[in-house]
């Protein structure tokens, strides 16, 4: 398609972004508590082995695995109780044969012993005595010293998003503090003249400025610190000074607005003069346009106007740019499959991001349908959406019943 010619694909688009950003200079060590969600500056190592001893994975009684010798599980073992073992309160004695100890789940598994049997496979006749029925494989129910981490294992790498389970991994070594990339600075405002903020009273043609919100929003839920620049109308020296402040204290500035072909030329000429730009066109639905480049030592996205459109670009090419310059190693979209529960309407032509909603059966089916109208200036079907139904270029309508990607949207699934 020759129109298809001076558009570039949202991959190659993709591509051109990431591949030409590194991840910011900058690194601060922080509390464990507050490494949440940061992204991790260093690999970590295992100092010493975890669990750091054997241990018994049940309540029950410890004894040698050399009690089952040439035993078949139908018959029955008795053993004399000469002790127990109980979390932080360890079994110091000796074991000899035909001895057991009592032992709790977690409580150190003495070097005389090797297998535990679980309390309901066993009977007391008295205080002295356990009566093992079925008899246990030998070495069950013991989980070994070193067996989630050995002494010198890296177990965490640079790049990791730091999850609950991260913070709970770095306190079994005992460690209080790791290396994260410091926080990103992101400054933000909007362009144009019919844009009023909250507060102001909105004159003949006017509309209130959103896309502050939802950048607002989506910059938030990635942990970047905000310079929220407000409304700049379409006036080359207000402009100018806007690009101009936001570089100097952003390691990245977002406008909204402004980009498409044939306006506000001096956005254009503006951004020429002060960095490298590029304004590319993209096939892709809703979200045209995009200029792209450096301001400085900032990266420059600029993103068009329509509030959906805003969201959408943010979604493929921002984001995915930020978290590499924080240092993420995964920062594309998650993509998943399900079926269309109705017709998706398309023309071939550009990849659609058309607004879906996302449900799950009780048997775990996958389904989608439309969340309602799509133009780029309808925000009702965006608030509804869970997840964009991505319908590649080349594409037509697809029928009901036919499996369709997904991005369902970040902190619906994490
Ligand atoms: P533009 O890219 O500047 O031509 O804007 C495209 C459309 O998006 C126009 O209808 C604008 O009024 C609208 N628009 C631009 N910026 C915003 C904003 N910050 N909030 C809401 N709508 C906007
Ligand atoms: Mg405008």
């Amino acid at each position: 398609m020759s129109q298809n010619k001076q558009f570039l694909s949202v991959s190659e688009v993709q591509q051109r972004i990431i591949s030409d950003i590194k991840a910011i200079d900058g690194i601060e060590q922080v509390a464990l508590r507050q490494a949440l969600n940061r992204i991790l500056a260093q690999d970590v190592s295992a100092t010493f082995d975890t669990p750091p001893c054997d241990n018994s994975g049940m309540d029950g009684y410890a004894f040698s695995s050399k009690e089952l010798t040439n035993m078949d599980a139908q018959q029955s073992l008795k053993l004399k109780i000469i002790g127990q073992s109980f979390a932080g309160h360890p079994f110091t004695g000796k074991i000899a044969a035909g001895e057991a100890i009592r032992i709790m789940t977690g409580a150190q598994v003495p070097d005389d012993a090797d297998t535990v049997v679980m309390q309901e496979h066993t009977e007391t006749p008295d205080e002295h005595t356990v009566v093992i029925s079925p008899v246990p494989k030998a070495f069950a129910n013991v989980r070994k010293a070193g067996d989630d981490l050995t002494n010198g294992q890296t177990f965490l790498s640079r790049g990791k998003k730091l999850s609950p389970t991260d913070l709970a991994f770095l306190a079994t070594q005992g460690i209080a503090e790791v290396k994260v990339t410091r926080k990103l600075r992101v400054a933000f405002f909007s362009t144009g003249d019919e844009l009023r903020s909250i507060g102001e009273a909105l004159r003949e043609g006017d509309i209130y400025d959103s896309n502050r919100y939802s950048l607002y929003g989506l910059l938030k839920n990635l942990d970047i610190e905000l310079i929220d620049m407000g409304v700049i109308p379409d006036d080359r020296s207000a402009i100018e000074q806007a690009f101009h402040s936001a570089a100097n204290i952003a390691d990245a500035v977002i406008t909204s607005g402004g980009v498409s072909v044939g306006e506000a030329d001096f956005v254009k000429e503006t951004l020429e003069k002060l960095g490298q730009i590029n304004f590319w066109k993209i096939a892709m639905k809703p979200g045209k346009p995009l200029a792209f480049g450096s301001i400085g030592n900032s990266l420059f996205f600029g993103l068009p106007g329509n509030p959906v459109s805003v969201i959408a670009t943010f979604y493929q090419f921002v984001q995915p740019a930020l978290k590499r310059m924080k240092g993420q190693d995964i920062v594309l979209p998650l993509s998943i499959k399900a079926k269309t529960s109705e017709l998706l309407k398309k023309r071939p032509g550009r990849t659609d991001f058309q607004r879906g909603i996302l449900t799950q059966s009780v048997t775990g089916e996958l389904t989608v349908k439309n969340a309602g109208a799509q133009a780029s200036h309808v925000l009702t079907s965006m608030s509804r959406a869970n997840c964009f139904i991505v319908i590649p270029a080349e594409s037509g309508s697809i029928e009901a019943g036919e499996m369709v990607d997904v991005q369902p949207f970040e902190g619906l699934i994490g």
